[in-house]
């Protein structure tokens, strides 16, 4: 049965408008999308990591976020062919929001699960990738905002999958489904993923980390992807957006981001807002030539674009502290 949420996503679309190409924007893409632009100011910013996105960048990312969010209500406007990324890794989101799907060998994960109207287009990438959407066991939530989470009550529905999310974005999505601003139906509440947990299936383990800031309880994932005889570590950092106020967010963002900067064995990032450039590399990987560098592979990409987002944060906290009454 497919349920809808009595009042559509598409109710305030100005309000949404500004949200997502704030979320957008604040995240400043990707680390592939970043690599122009860091370029655009020098190689020393590049390897310097701490400098501030000048306006002139902050507006090419808006530009790319208008793009990449353009007809975001829409699934013909936002459709992305499924492809894989890694060998047992896929992507199957939409323009603006991704999901992957891992083949664990014994069950399929989700990492998100997109929002009415285009869930049902999710379903439909898993079978076009030549997987049925029956065999998905855990749908892992990033943070419990509409775009991630909206579709989750109906994937639990229709794959009987556990759904995980953060203690706290199970109290956001139960008790405010939409964050006031897009309602939806929330899944039952099911599996709370905690610090330190590993979602173990088949040969995955996907390790759990909370990372707040976006929202109180972002999730991000941990996980082995395989590039034939090479095995990297991949993230999705849950909730890159600074599309929120306050010091006390700003801080917890701002440790969030330390720690993943820590974690230098982390190689390739999946973003769980993808840029233009970074879909283009994804559809590329199909003429990839044999034993040619994997273009998701980029350890000192990321560590710049954490660098850079954590920046942008202190400015923020520095800001909405000197705003603050
Ligand atoms: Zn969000």
């Amino acid at each position: 049965m497919l349920t809808r949420p009595t009042r559509g996503p598409g109710s305030r679309p100005a309000d949404l408008a500004r949200r997502m190409a704030s979320d957008l924007v604040a995240l400043v893409l990707s680390p592939l999308v970043l690599a122009p632009l860091i370029l655009a100011s020098g190689p020393a910013a590049a390897e310097e990591g701490h400098a501030r996105l000048p306006i002139a960048q902050d507006h090419a990312a808006q530009a790319a976020a208008d793009e990449q969010w353009f007809g975001w209500n829409d699934p013909a406007a936002q459709y992305v062919e499924p492809f894989r990324i890694f060998d047992h890794v896929y992507f199957v989101g939409m323009r603006y929001v991704s999901v992957y799907l891992i083949d664990t060998g014994d069950g399929l994960i989700l990492i998100d699960a997109l929002f009415d109207p285009h869930v049902e287009r999710l379903v439909q990438n898993i079978r076009t990738l030549g997987f049925d959407p029956q065999d998905v066991r855990y749908v892992l939530i990033t943070h419990g905002h509409f775009d991630h989470a909206g579709g989750a009550r109906r994937l639990q529905e229709l794959t009987g999958a556990r759904i995980g999310m953060s203690g706290p974005d199970w109290d956001l999505v139960i008790d405010d489904p939409g964050d006031g601003r897009a309602r939806f139906v929330p899944p039952a509440r099911d599996l709370t993923l905690r610090d330190g947990d590993e979602i173990k299936l088949g040969r995955t383990v996907i390790h759990c980390l909370r990372t707040p800031g976006h929202t109180e309880g972002v999730a991000s994932f941990t996980f082995d992807v395989h590039d034939g005889e090479a095995t990297h570590t991949a993230l999705v950092f849950g909730g890159v957006g600074q599309n929120f106020e306050g010091a006390e967010r700003f801080e917890m963002y701002i440790d969030s981001v330390d720690r993943l900067l820590a974690m230098e064995e982390v190689a390739v990032s999946l973003p769980n807002h993808l840029g233009r450039n970074m879909l283009e590399l994804g559809q590329g990987l199909t003429s990839r030539e044999p034993g040619s560098p994997h273009p998701f592979v980029d350890a000192a990409g990321i560590q710049a674009w954490l660098h850079r987002l954590r920046a942008h944060a202190v400015d923020r906290l520095a800001t909405d502290s000197t705003e603050a009454p």
